[in-house]
């Protein structure tokens, strides 16, 4: 499973808060906590999730900080987008260029690079919808985790009587 490298998110956070700095903005302990929050997860969370996370080490902050947080940081282009407003913008800390692997039942979110889905060719009739700025593939499916236990069943001496559960996991 891939780990965020806490020498990668370090390094992130200071470069947040020079940017922030340089842009003229306070780096408050708020702010510092939902950068921090951003930088050590690759789970792409929504502002609600970010401000889930905050709130149990910063009980004083608010949805609406995170949210003006979140947005200063994706207009000085230290995270991306993801997604509409009305599904739930999820904010990506990675900003270079990446696809993104997605679990249809946990939600779980992994980027992935390939240079033949950079090279991606659009056609046309895209061009015809209007202005294309980037396109990014998502690949979906289930998750390592969530795969039924097929494979371990198989090797394993025990019978597996896991019952079939469909319990889908209620997002926000
Ligand atoms: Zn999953
Ligand atoms: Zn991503």
């Amino acid at each position: 499973m891939q780990k965020s490298d806490p020498g990668r998110s370090e390094q992130r956070l200071d470069h947040f808060a020079k940017v922030v700095r340089d842009a003229g903005v306070k780096v408050t302990h708020q702010r510092l906590e939902i950068f921090r929050e951003l930088a050590t997860t690759e789970q792409h969370p929504t502002a609600e999730a970010v401000f889930r996370a905050v709130q149990r080490r910063v009980p004083t902050v608010s949805l609406d900080t995170v949210y003006r947080t979140l947005w200063m940081l994706r207009d000085l282009g230290l995270v991306a987008t993801l997604g509409t407003k009305g599904e739930g913008v999820r904010f990506d800390v990675n900003i270079d260029r990446h696809h993104h692997y997605v679990c249809m039942r946990c939600g779980l979110v992994r980027d992935f690079e390939s240079r033949t889905l950079d090279g991606l060719r659009l056609p046309e009739s895209v061009k015809a919808l209007g202005s294309v700025v980037e396109a990014q593939v998502e690949v979906r499916g289930l998750c390592a985790e969530c795969t039924p236990k097929m494979k371990t069943a198989k090797s394993s001496t025990k019978p597996a009587v896991t019952p079939q559960r469909t319990q889908r996991k209620k997002t926000s």
